[in-house]
């Protein structure tokens, strides 16, 4: 079986028809094949076997009609059913290319999306690194604070002893110079 390579609708070369086979002048068994012209939509006739739908060229001129000449009104339901069917494609088409578009768009989306998500994610992971230090430099500050709260005891301790020793060094200086005056009296 040999199928044309044209597409469905401009006629497909049917081998497997029923009745004793049909030969061409060439001499090879003749297809069975739909026509698809304006006047004659959806007739089926028995062609050459080289016969190319595309551009209509065939090897030799055999050509006899498969089925009866059809009715006006069945050749006018067909004709607009076949409209119909290559509307619908043309939607379809239109549909599926929209699809693509958008997702395309919701890749781009989801690409952008993730980069945002990845950013924000080392911006939290940097904003708990700062809370870490944060606290552990709340720490060290507590720490200080209490060294530095223990110092100035110490300070104000060393201070009064010092104050206290000037005071018993002024008071003995005093009392030295009233002595020598008592004694130069
Ligand atoms: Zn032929």
């Amino acid at each position: 079986m040999e199928e044309a390579k044209a597409p469905v609708e401009f006629g497909r070369h049917e081998y497997d028809y029923e009745g004793p086979s049909r030969f061409c002048f060439c001499g090879l068994k003749a297809p069975r094949i739909m026509s698809w012209s304006e006047k004659n939509l959806g007739r089926r006739f028995f062609g050459c076997s080289i016969y190319d739908p595309m551009n209509k060229k065939q090897q030799c001129k055999y050509f006899v009609w498969y089925d009866q000449d059809f009715s006006f009104r069945a050749k006018e339901v067909i004709s607009w059913l076949h409209n119909n069917k290559t509307e619908l494609k043309t939607d379809l088409d239109d549909v599926r290319e929209r699809i693509k578009a958008l997702r395309n768009v919701l890749k781009r989306y989801e690409e952008k999306g993730e980069q945002q998500i990845e950013a924000l994610e080392k911006k939290v992971n940097d904003l708990q690194m700062l809370a870490t230090m944060t606290v552990v430099y709340a720490a060290k500050l507590e720490k200080w604070k209490k060294c530095g709260q223990i110092s100035l005891v110490v300070v104000v301790f060393l201070a009064i002893l010092l104050a206290f020793f000037l005071f018993r060094s002024w008071v003995l200086l005093v009392d030295g110079n009233r002595g020598f005056k008592r004694l130069g009296n």
